[in-house]
């Protein structure tokens, strides 16, 4: 999960399936309370060494602004379909899939449910009720550090835009 000062703050929100990460931009950023929904918008996918980027994308580029690795982790899909489980491919095609995530900030169970397809596909992100979910907790707001670097927006792009800057 990339949280990006792209022209609008959002965090991009990405899985790894079938050797791409497939991916959400999400306004708001992951909540680890149930009751709320986070939209997810679907934007392109990336190659799978995408995930490490940190740093300044540069004025005139797509997704221009700074990126900070603000979690990552694992996930283990657990969609079922009959009492099996779904491959994430699939479930992400039908438009619902659960997995668990281990990531260094957030973790447990997670939805996305895909709420409008076509010109303005949009998809909730919700958190499923489990010994991680805690309606206290704003990771967003609390922990703004890279689990990288330690840096927050700010710092990233003090450090890695002057680098942009002076080469
Ligand atoms: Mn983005």
């Amino acid at each position: 999960m990339q949280q990006h000062d792209a022209s609008t703050l959002h965090y991009d929100f990405r899985l790894e399936v079938d050797g791409v990460l497939k991916s959400w931009a999400v306004p708001k950023g992951p909540s680890t309370d149930p009751r709320e929904r986070r939209l997810a918008i679907p934007t392109e996918d990336h190659p799978l060494d995408y995930a490490d980027f940190e740093g300044v994308i540069p004025e005139g580029q797509y997704g221009a602004g700074t990126v900070v690795v603000w979690d990552r982790g694992t996930y283990e899909n657990v969609t079922e379909k009959d009492g099996e489980i779904r491959p994430m491919a699939e479930a992400l095609k039908q438009g619902h899939a659960l997995f668990r995530l281990d990531g260094e900030k957030i973790s447990g169970g997670y939805a996305l449910q895909r709420i409008e397809t076509g010109e303005d596909e949009s998809w909730l992100l919700v958190k499923m009720k489990d010994d991680a979910a805690d309606a206290r907790r704003k990771p967003t707001s609390t922990e703004p550090q890279s689990v990288l670097t330690g840096r927050d927006l700010g710092e990233v792009a003090a450090d890695d835009g002057d680098a942009e800057a002076s080469s």
